[in-house]
């Protein structure tokens, strides 16, 4: 089977890759067109959207990988890798590229400057044996959802503030996103999940 690739250009790589080969891959970097033309599913690691952006442009894979998430290529995007992948980033710097792969508006930085970071343990429909620990980092939230994406995730009712009830898990056909960070807590799940619609959308 092709493997599966981690946008190598900037954040959390290493986790995202160790969390893969826990799963029994054998994961790629990925950093230039030629290394996205090999892979049949990538990964979107959280760090810093701005800077994703910029250096997509810099190592020539805007256009590339726009291309092959428009031709189906599955994708799984956290916290930055997720506002990559959205239709729409409010607070985002007015020059940010999107990639449009998801039917979404998030909100960055939406968990405010006092919360930097909160973690909550969360229901994630498609993950079975209890809930997921979710480690936010500076996260986006989801403000809208189109009608083709499934909401995977909020925020429980339980949890005070505007935050309460906010969706952080989506999936769009062979794309999901998290605003959380799956690969910093050693539950490799999502990632799990993630591959079995990489064979799904591959077969
Ligand atoms: N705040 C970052 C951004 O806007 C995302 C943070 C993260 O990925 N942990 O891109």
């Amino acid at each position: 089977a092709p493997p599966v690739g981690v946008l190598a250009l900037q954040g959390n790589v290493a986790e995202h890759l160790d969390a893969l080969r826990a799963c029994g891959a054998d994961p790629r970097t990925v950093r230039r067109p030629a290394e996205l033309d090999e892979v049949a599913g990538l990964v979107l690691p959280g760090g810093e959207s701005t800077t994703l952006s910029k250096l997509l442009v810099a190592f020539d894979l805007l256009e590339p990988l726009r291309a092959r998430l428009a031709a189906g290529m599955p994708a799984f995007g956290s916290c930055a890798g997720m506002i990559l992948l959205a239709r729409e980033a409010i607070d985002a710097r007015p020059d940010q590229h999107q990639l449009g792969a998801l039917d979404i508006v998030v909100r960055r930085n939406a968990f405010g400057r006092q919360v930097q970071s909160f973690e909550s343990d969360l229901a994630v429909t498609g993950i079975r044996g209890g809930p997921v620990r979710a480690v936010f980092i500076r996260a986006p939230w989801v403000e809208s959802t189109g009608r083709g994406v499934e909401v995977l995730a909020r925020v429980p009712g339980s949890v005070a503030g505007p935050a309460s009830g906010k969706v952080v898990a989506v999936r769009q056909g062979p794309v999901m996103a998290t605003a959380f960070h799956p690969e910093q807590t050693g539950d490799a799940r999502l990632h799990d999940l993630f591959l079995h619609r990489v064979r799904e959308y591959t077969a």
